[in-house]
């Protein structure tokens, strides 16, 4: 399997593919499975579909690493246009969004007055906001700008990722503010000195972040974002031996992954999935076939099917 996980992975960068893609009915047709949708028209519908079933949302405008202003300030314009259209979802949906999307990699105060701006807007009309973390090389900044954002009274939670050895340390640092905090196992390619390589030790240092943030939830809001069915379960029985009420943290998984554990969640938790949109769809969606390959199987079936 790893073979084939760095087969998609490579063909996520691979910008042939990506323009016979995105530029066919068939390749958009096919990206639905893990995507909204590449207008916001699209993405408040399936906002809407998911809040009839009773699933939170938590919506993102796809775009990532922008080494110019200008693709960064144009998500920052569509990240407001964003939160006018959510308002009459507020109590079921709220915005995640990647600071390199912002600018990151361009300058940290330049990322920082972006985000301000949708923060602004959201603390106005009561969303919250998620900051997706990225790669470690841009954590002190990520960190940097969130706790910011923090000291200064706006809604801005973001996430720990237990591959990280410093995952408990960040941990408590971010418990001083009260925020939302989502716990991931993390999604890059990361090097040993940094980040444990096993999923086994990656599995064990989940499940003792999320103990101790279950301890929290009278400070943090708790996310635990997983599809493992296993640390699910985990979760749901510490809690529940702990006493900690339900509507004290919840569980993500992302937009079309593994539905028949989001219905087995949804029937007793709180459930919120993380649903993308955009025209910026492809190495998403192709990073969504890398983490399982069968997923290939799935998408062909809904085609032909
Ligand atoms: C809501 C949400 C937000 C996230 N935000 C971030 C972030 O900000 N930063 C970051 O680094 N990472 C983020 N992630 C990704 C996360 O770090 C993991 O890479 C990803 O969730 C896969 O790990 P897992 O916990 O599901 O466990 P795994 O051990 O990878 O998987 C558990 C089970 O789920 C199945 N599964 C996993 N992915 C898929 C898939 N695509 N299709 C079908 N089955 C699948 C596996 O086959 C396995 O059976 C986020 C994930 C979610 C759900």
């Amino acid at each position: 399997m790893p073979l084939l996980r760095d087969f998609f992975i490579a063909l996520s960068h691979n910008k042939t593919l990506e323009r016979f893609l995105t530029g066919t009915r068939l390749g958009r047709k096919i990206s639905r499975r893990f995507v909204a949708g590449e207008t916001l028209e699209e993405l408040i519908n399936v906002v809407e579909k998911l809040e009839k079933e009773g699933i939170f949302t938590t919506v993102a405008y796809l775009g990532e690493h922008y080494h110019a202003r200008e693709p960064a300030l144009k998500s920052t314009e569509e990240y407001i246009r964003l939160a006018e259209a959510l308002v009459p979802h507020r109590e079921f949906s709220e915005i995640s969004l990647k600071l390199t999307q912002l600018g990151l990699e361009i300058d940290r105060d330049f990322t920082y007055d972006n985000l301000k701006r949708i923060a602004e807007k959201a603390k106005e009309l009561g969303l919250y906001i998620n900051v997706d973390v990225e790669e470690s090389r841009l954590l002190e900044d990520t960190m940097w700008i969130v706790k910011k954002m923090n000291e200064e009274g706006y809604p801005v939670g973001t996430v720990i990722q237990a591959y990280l050895y410093r995952a408990e340390e960040i941990l408590e640092d971010l418990a001083r503010y009260r925020m939302n905090i989502r716990l991931v196992k993390g999604a890059y390619k990361e090097p040993p000195d940094v980040a444990y390589q096993k999923k086994r030790d990656v599995d064990e240092n989940f499940r003792k972040l999320a103990v101790k943030m279950l301890k929290m939830a009278d400070r943090i809001y708790p996310e635990f974002a997983t599809h493992d069915d296993r640390i699910i379960d985990f979760v749901m029985k510490n809690a529940d031996e702990m006493g900690v009420p339900e509507d004290k943290y919840e569980f993500q998984m992302l937009y079309g992954v593994r539905l028949g554990l989001q219905r087995r969640v949804k029937r007793t938790h709180r459930l919120r999935l993380y649903v993308p949109y955009g025209t910026h769809w492809y190495p998403y969606f192709m990073r969504r076939l890398a983490e399982r390959p069968a997923n290939v199987w799935f998408v062909l079936r809904g085609l032909f099917g």
